[in-house]
């Protein structure tokens, strides 16, 4: 046998040429002159491997971690240790050294690489959905029957800002780009559904009321047919609020609370606390307000009557005498809310 490129014929063969003309043409690595690297300016998340990866890693170990990648080790090769190591940065290019040692047919060999890493400033999917104003949920805060109050609206705004933050550490669409502020109440535009409803979530757990959705077509994907929608979420906060009096169950109650489910009172005849499911609230009539409430001064007691004075006329009327007002005395004041001609006193 002799080797077909030099004619020798005391060498080691690899197949039809001797093992030095075989390892003058060999390489153990291929790796390409250039690697893009592709980074979100906005978020720092890197485009691998036709995946957007959101984790914050330094500039220099996405680097590290593009010549990785790209590294094709040859068969042959045995006990390789590769050397990566970053030359220079010249602006977003990075010219690097790739040093290779190894063994292949048992002949110690080694090689260097130049490469340069390019990175590439661009704007991820994610990002450029929030610079477009992107949403797929509209929250409307709304009241049922009645305005909204100021401190409402401050408590609502409170309520998304702080579910936004909590939120953007699971969601990167937890963003709200936009408040429309109409006279029935605003419009929270939200960059995702989930975090659309977990804010609707949230508002029902501070005020109560009842949440809605409507998906609205925007627009269909003509090669498939498949519609885009967006959900307008509303959540409605009751009429009444804490403090005002309402009818449930043939019962006139004073609200003491209002939950996420549910509402609390004090049935203002018997002084009995009441539990109402908020999903019953179609049945539940406001009747006065907190600041119905009236004051009057409390001319005599006996162990069975209790007698007052009709802010109204200043006619005195007589009352039936209960537990909770034994501790009141002649000349104090006590308040009262008038419903349908009868007076009731509150404790
Ligand atoms: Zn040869
Ligand atoms: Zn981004």
């Amino acid at each position: 046998m002799f080797c077909i490129e030099c004619g020798s014929t005391d060498k080691k063969m690899i197949g039809e040429i001797c093992i030095d003309c075989f390892l003058k043409e060999f390489q153990m690595i291929e790796i390409p002159e250039n690697i893009n690297v592709e980074i979100c300016s906005h978020c720092n998340s890197r485009l691998e491997e036709g995946k957007w990866q959101e984790s914050f890693i330094p500039e220099e170990e996405i680097i590290y971690r593009a010549l990785e990648r790209n590294i094709k080790i040859n068969d042959l090769v045995e006990n390789e240790d590769i050397n990566l190591e970053i030359d220079q940065m010249k602006g977003t290019i990075a010219n690097c050294l790739v040093e290779v040692v190894g063994e292949v047919y048992g002949v110690s060999l080694d090689e260097t690489h130049d490469v340069s890493v390019r990175i590439l400033k661009t704007v991820c999917p994610t990002c450029s959905k929030i610079q477009s104003g992107y949403y797929e949920s509209v929250v409307q805060f709304r009241a049922d029957s009645r305005e909204i109050k100021k401190e409402e609206y401050e408590m609502a705004n409170e309520i998304v800002a702080r579910t936004l933050d909590k939120q953007v550490k699971v969601d990167k669409l937890a963003y709200c780009p936009q408040i429309a502020k109409l006279k029935e109440g605003y419009d929270y535009y939200i960059g995702s559904l989930k975090t659309g409803r977990k804010i609707a979530e949230n508002l029902k757990e501070e005020f109560g009321g009842i949440i809605k959705e409507s998906p609205r077509l925007i627009s269909e994907d003509k090669s498939t047919g498949k519609g885009l929608y967006r959900i307008w979420i509303s959540i409605r906060i009751p009429e009444f609020e804490i403090g005002d009096f309402i009818e449930y169950d043939s019962k006139i109650i004073q609200v003491n609370d209002i939950a996420k489910n549910i509402v609390v009172g004090n049935d203002i005849k018997t002084n009995k606390k009441q539990n109402i499911p908020l999903k019953n609230i179609n049945d539940i009539k406001l009747i006065k307000k907190a600041c119905d409430i009236q004051t009057t001064t409390i001319i005599s007691i006996s162990p069975r009557i209790i007698q007052i004075l009709d802010p109204a006329d200043y006619s005195a009327v007589d009352l039936e005498m209960k537990d909770e007002f034994n501790d009141y005395n002649i000349g104090d004041e006590i308040k009262l809310i008038k419903i349908e001609d009868y007076i009731y006193l509150i404790n």
